[in-house]
């Protein structure tokens, strides 16, 4: 049994629980949360989050990249969305290699190297304040005054806020 075959097991023995309760597809916290995909990361518990409160974008790394960019400009502009928390973590998979080695297996494989970057690092507060500044700066997203940096320890569950300098004042209405 694949995976697939019994998340579908589950979901035929689960009384609805993907049933939606929620009318509006606007977040009531007004709020988008980027992270990572790591499997160890309990976005709802971390924040005591409920269902319906924010949008949760999650790729590898949590990290904002173009496509985050995409999603944040459509929740705020057109999901009434307006704060922003970027939260990476410790022992990230993408501290686990460098950019060339990556792109030289894709490459070896594949005889293509991507033109996408694979956004690597070492320094997991560095990159959350590279993803803090590019929220702040894209000219696409329309609330940037709270755009806030965390790094989740994922051996004790603690939150530790990233000191990503002043923020830009740049609030303007949907
Ligand atoms: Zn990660």
């Amino acid at each position: 049994m694949t995976a697939i075959d019994e998340l579908l097991r589950r979901n035929v023995d689960s009384p609805r629980p993907g049933t939606p309760t929620i009318i509006t597809p606007v977040p009531s916290l007004h709020l988008t949360i980027v992270t990572c995909m790591d499997a160890r990361i309990k976005v709802f518990d971390v924040f005591g989050l409920k269902h319906g409160e924010a949008h949760i974008l999650r790729n590898a790394g949590g990290v904002v990249t173009d496509d985050i960019i995409r999603s944040l400009s459509i929740s705020q502009r057109k999901l009434r969305t307006r704060e922003v928390i970027v939260m990476q973590h410790t022992q990230c998979g993408l501290a686990t290699f460098t950019e060339d080695e990556f792109k030289d297996e894709l490459e070896n494989d594949t005889g293509l190297r991507p033109t996408w970057s694979l956004e690597t690092f070492r320094d997991v507060e560095a990159s959350v304040r590279t993803s803090v500044a590019r929220v702040r700066h894209t000219p696409f997203i329309l609330h940037t005054d709270q755009v806030r940096g965390f790094v989740y320890d994922v051996c004790n569950g603690s939150l530790t806020e990233v000191d990503a300098g002043r923020a830009e004042s740049r609030t303007r209405s949907a």
